[in-house]
């Protein structure tokens, strides 16, 4: 059937063709995270999301070239950079280090390149001078650059790609300062920010004063400079629709680095919001999570993905810690059937039994109904424990299956079960022990296996090094 998907720019399900002839490499963009905060659960929504179309692509056999940008300089990174006192890259980097972190707790693949807005001003400013010298873009009287988008329609761009506009309530010349403004707010916006005093260092030289970059030139600039003037895949949430992807069309296709007849980007995708608890998340609601709030919870990486991955990412999805235990049952229901599947097969080696990678398949090719691929998943599942529970499921059949949930995990991105995970200080005391039989303290590497024993972890000595189990 081929991947379908659904496109922004054209409102319909559309085949998925690649640009590149050879039908094998796909470029895709992601808006990543303003590193100010930790990421929270809604935005890691948007960026599972992410993930599940890399790994949709990568399933399908393509090649991607996933780059995420890093947004370290904005409105509100120069508002905390300057209560805090501290430089702009002291105050980002522990943010984006965070970030990666926590892409790595979701198990999502890390993006091929992560670049930094602050690393790629020279193209940002090369970007913004041909804005000036095609008369789109022009300069304020305090020393900022704006784009014009009367200027920009009249040159023949369409402004109102992704979201209808209505033009009659605007009036021309009305600038917006602000990176994030209102819906239906059609000003012309900021591509270079003339330096003010409550920038404080933050700054850089450019061939109209000093300044900083907008926040949606950042995006046209570092995508095009990494992934070529025109692309296959633009990801964000639905969000930034307006007027942030809005803005990135019409400044990169104003700038006319396009071959003829092509556009900036060929396909545009957009995640659904989340709400939790049935509520727009808000710090004062008490229903604001970041990631690190649910591990805190207890909750592990393994069960906020499964249910980050478990609707539709076109529809509003409800998050909720009912869901969250929801998952954790789900997971130990499948958790069992590998764990069965695996005694049964017991070590025996099979090809993948395709039938589940078909049911799947076709579901995430439709428009990457995960829902319907879940449920696929769960039919196996029953069905493998009914073969099981009826001892019709040979040794070499339980490997050919496991192998085939192996394939389609590369999707899913959940795993086979593991021993139980030790908990952080846990595995601290270990490396301890570790060190102190390295160092010879024997005492010392005998007392910290009593207390790991106190806590109620085995240390088992293994050809690969020790580990922890549970007792
Ligand atoms: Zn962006």
């Amino acid at each position: 059937m081929g991947l379908k998907l659904f496109n922004t720019l054209t409102r319909s399900v559309q085949d998925f063709v690649p640009l590149d002839p050879a039908g094998k490499k796909v470029g895709m963009y992601c808006c990543g995270p303003t590193v100010y905060d930790f990421a929270h659960i809604g935005n890691w929504r948007t960026f599972v999301f992410g993930d599940l179309v890399r790994r949709t692509l990568e399933f399908e056999g393509y090649e991607v070239r996933h780059v995420m940008n890093i947004t370290d300089v904005d409105d509100k990174i120069i508002r905390r950079v300057g209560q805090e006192n501290k430089t702009l890259e002291d105050f980002t980097r522990p943010y984006e280090a965070a970030f990666r972190e926590d892409l790595q707790t979701l198990n999502c693949r890390l993006p091929t390149e992560m670049p930094r807005a602050t690393a790629h001003i020279k193209e940002i400013q090369e970007l913004i001078s041909s804005l000036l010298e095609r008369g789109i873009a022009y300069r304020a009287p305090d020393g900022s650059v704006y784009f014009s988008i009367q200027r920009y329609r009249e040159s023949g761009g369409v402004y109102g790609r992704l979201v209808r506009l209505n033009f009659e309530a605007m009036r021309a010349g009305e600038r917006v300062q602000s990176d994030e403004y209102e819906k239906e707010a059609i000003a012309d916006f900021a591509l270079w920010k003339a330096r003010v005093p409550e920038d404080g260092a933050v700054f850089w030289p450019s061939p109209w004063g000093e300044g900083r970059p907008g926040w949606h030139i950042e995006c046209s600039a570092m995508s095009m400079a990494l992934l070529g003037a025109t692309f296959d895949l633009h990801l964000g949430g639905e969000d930034l629709m307006f007027p942030h992807h809005e803005d990135e069309i019409a400044q990169s296709e104003g700038a006319g680095r396009q071959a003829q007849g092509q556009p900036f980007v060929r396909y545009w995708l957009h995640g659904a919001h989340l709400l939790v608890e049935s509520r727009k998340m808000s710090k004062s609601l008490g229903n604001f999570f970041t990631l690190r709030d649910l591990l805190a919870k207890g909750y592990s990486g393994r069960e906020i993905r499964s249910l980050l991955l478990s609707a539709h990412y076109r529809e509003t999805f409800n998050f909720t810690l009912k869901g969250l235990q929801g998952a954790r049952a789900s997971l130990q229901r499948l958790d069992e059937c590998l764990l069965r599947l695996g005694e049964l097969a017991a070590g025996s080696q099979a090809a993948p039994d395709l039938d589940l990678e078909t049911r799947v398949r076709r579901a995430l090719e439709d428009d990457l109904n995960i829902s319907a691929a879940w449920a696929c998943v769960f039919d196996w599942v029953s069905e493998k424990n009914r073969q099981m529970a009826e001892n019709r499921l040979k040794p070499a059949a339980a490997a050919a299956a496991l192998a085939g949930w192996d394939r389609v995990d590369s999707v899913f991105g959940i795993g086979r079960p593991r021993e139980e995970e030790a908990p952080a200080e846990i595995l601290a005391l270990l490396e301890a022990r570790q060190a102190a039989r390295t160092a010879k303290d024997f005492k010392r590497a005998d007392a910290l296996r009593d207390e790991l024993k106190a806590k109620g972890w085995a240390i088992e000595d293994t050809p690969k090094g020790a580990r922890v189990k549970k007792l």
